[in-house]
């Protein structure tokens, strides 16, 4: 020990603490030292200084050994204590030292005093450095358990043989219970056997390479991505270590891509025969002109819906991936509806529309593009899915901060159960009356995107054979 020894001496005589310094120095123990014989002082000199041992006689006026071992345990220091002093007894001697003292030399035998502070010292030390290591330890394992608690994934540790879980991390307990400790893996992690036996894991007592698989749970309906591997635990066994993460997001994108593909390349495929066959048929057949124009007419049709199907595709692929922005400004209603229904113009529905927008509607804060996109998908489907002589009204009012507009039509309508899941991609109404329509199933999912980005809303109110209207409710600019 380099820095110097600080030894504390409990002793009313001044002639037998002298003794016991000399028999230190005539040994060659060097210590700094301090001298009290009242409880009080001996408080003090333990909160102010930091000592390495103490030497303490048994018996002062007012103050003895036992006392002062209490109060070094109320301290919390861990110093050696020795006794020394006249001849106290056996009773005395035996309980002193279960107080905490750690040694009783008589003041008649001083030579046995050097060696027992040698001793003393080197047990504190002893302690000391065990205490740091456990310490450390507890240190590390904190760490360790925190990083595994703060993952959005179940981590647990079972006994090879037993299935009994040794650990399970915050995001585990939170999902299997608190009670995990003493159950077994498989009771509270439903997955654990069945997919991968010990035997997969370990070969010849040697942990092999990770077993990686996905799971769904069939309570939760979540995905979890699940990694087991033996490794060796703490005490030298092996243990199976299980980690779940939870990738039912990925899933779900995952599904809806493949969804939208084979929606996508389905949906394609019906204008396409169609343009192949009608340009095939013309270039290998004479036509009349009228046959011609016919013709011709039905592939521009396939084009557009080919075009919007692509067009609502990839719109709907943008505002999912969040690369869409909006440019909001104020908007005029009134001018937003006659731009959208001006589109239909042309079209043989375009005389079917009719507006109604008073004239003091205030402006609507957003997107005009967007808005105009999701407002001609709402047009559109109202001629579609209504009889070729019958009205679509679209119109708007304002109710409150926000402007509705809304488009009516006098057409088959739409069941009741079903008017919220029309707004889901892809969700069309599979029925013999409808189904030369043609579609997609985009379109009003768009609308919602749209929408909804906007603050707004949007739904239907719907009479079976009577008809529908869609609203639009959007905050006014301002
Ligand atoms: P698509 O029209 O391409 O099928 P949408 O997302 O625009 O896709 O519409 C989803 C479904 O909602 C349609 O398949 C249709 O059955 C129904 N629908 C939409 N608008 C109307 C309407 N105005 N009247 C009756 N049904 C409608």
């Amino acid at each position: 020990m380099s820095e110097q020894l600080r030894m504390l001496i409990l002793e009313d005589s001044e002639d037998d603490a002298a003794l016991l310094l000399h028999e230190l120095k005539r040994n060659g123990l060097v210590a700094y030292h301090e001298r009290v014989d009242t409880a009080e002082a001996f408080r003090k000199a333990l909160a102010q200084g930091e000592w390495h041992f103490i030497l303490s006689d048994y018996r002062m006026p007012g103050f003895n050994a036992l006392e002062a071992l209490a109060i070094l345990k109320e301290s919390g220091a861990d110093l050696p204590f020795i006794i020394v002093s006249g001849k106290i007894g056996e009773d005395l001697a035996v309980a002193a030292m279960k107080a905490g003292a750690g040694d009783y030399v008589m003041k008649g035998n001083l030579s046995r005093l050097v060696p027992a502070i040698q001793r003393e010292l080197r047990e504190a030390d002893e302690r000391r450095r065990r205490r740091e290591a456990e310490e450390a330890l507890n240190n590390q394992f904190r760490q360790i358990t925190t990083i595994f608690d703060s993952m959005n994934a179940v981590v647990s540790v079972a006994d090879m043989v037993s299935h009994e879980l040794l650990f399970m991390n915050r995001f585990g307990a939170l999902l299997v219970g608190e009670e995990w400790q003493g159950k077994k893996s498989y009771e509270v992690l439903n997955y654990n056997q069945s997919q991968c036996s010990s035997e997969t894991l370990v070969r010849n007592g040697e942990p092999r390479s990770p077993h990686v698989w996905e799971y769904q749970n069939p309570v939760s309906g979540r995905w979890y991505q699940c990694i087991d591997k033996a490794v060796y635990w703490p005490d030298g066994k092996l243990v199976r270590l299980q980690i779940g993460v939870d990738i039912s997001e990925r899933k779900e994108i995952e599904q809806m891509k493949d969804e939208m593909i084979s929606a996508v390349s389905h949906e394609m495929r019906t204008p396409l025969t169609a343009m192949l066959g009608f340009t095939e048929y013309l270039l290998e057949n004479e036509v009349d002109p009228l046959q011609l124009r016919n013709y011709l007419n039905t592939i521009h049709k396939e084009t557009e819906r080919l075009k919007d199907l692509i067009g609502n595709f990839l719109d709907l692929q943008q505002i999912n991936a969040r690369m869409t922005t909006y440019r909001m400004r104020p908007v005029d209603v009134c001018m937003l509806i006659r731009d959208a229904a001006g589109l239909f113009a042309l079209d043989a529905g375009g005389s079917r529309l009719v507006m109604e927008c008073p004239p003091d509607l205030p402006p609507v804060q957003g997107d005009e593009a967007r808005l105009h996109q999701a407002l001609t998908n709402v047009i559109s489907n109202g001629l579609k899915y209504s009889p070729v002589e019958t009205r679509v009204t679209v119109g708007a009012e304002t109710a409150g901060d926000q402007v509705v507009m809304r488009v009516k039509d006098e057409g088959c309508g739409i069941p009741v159960e079903l008017q919220e899941k029309i707004f889901e991609k892809f969700y069309r109404i599979d029925n013999s009356d409808r189904r030369h329509l043609g579609g997609t199933g985009l379109g009003l999912a768009l609308v919602r995107e749209i929408v909804t980005a906007h603050g707004g809303r949007v739904w239907v109110k719907s009479e079976m054979g009577k008809g529908s209207t869609f609203y639009i409710s959007l905050p006014k600019a301002g």
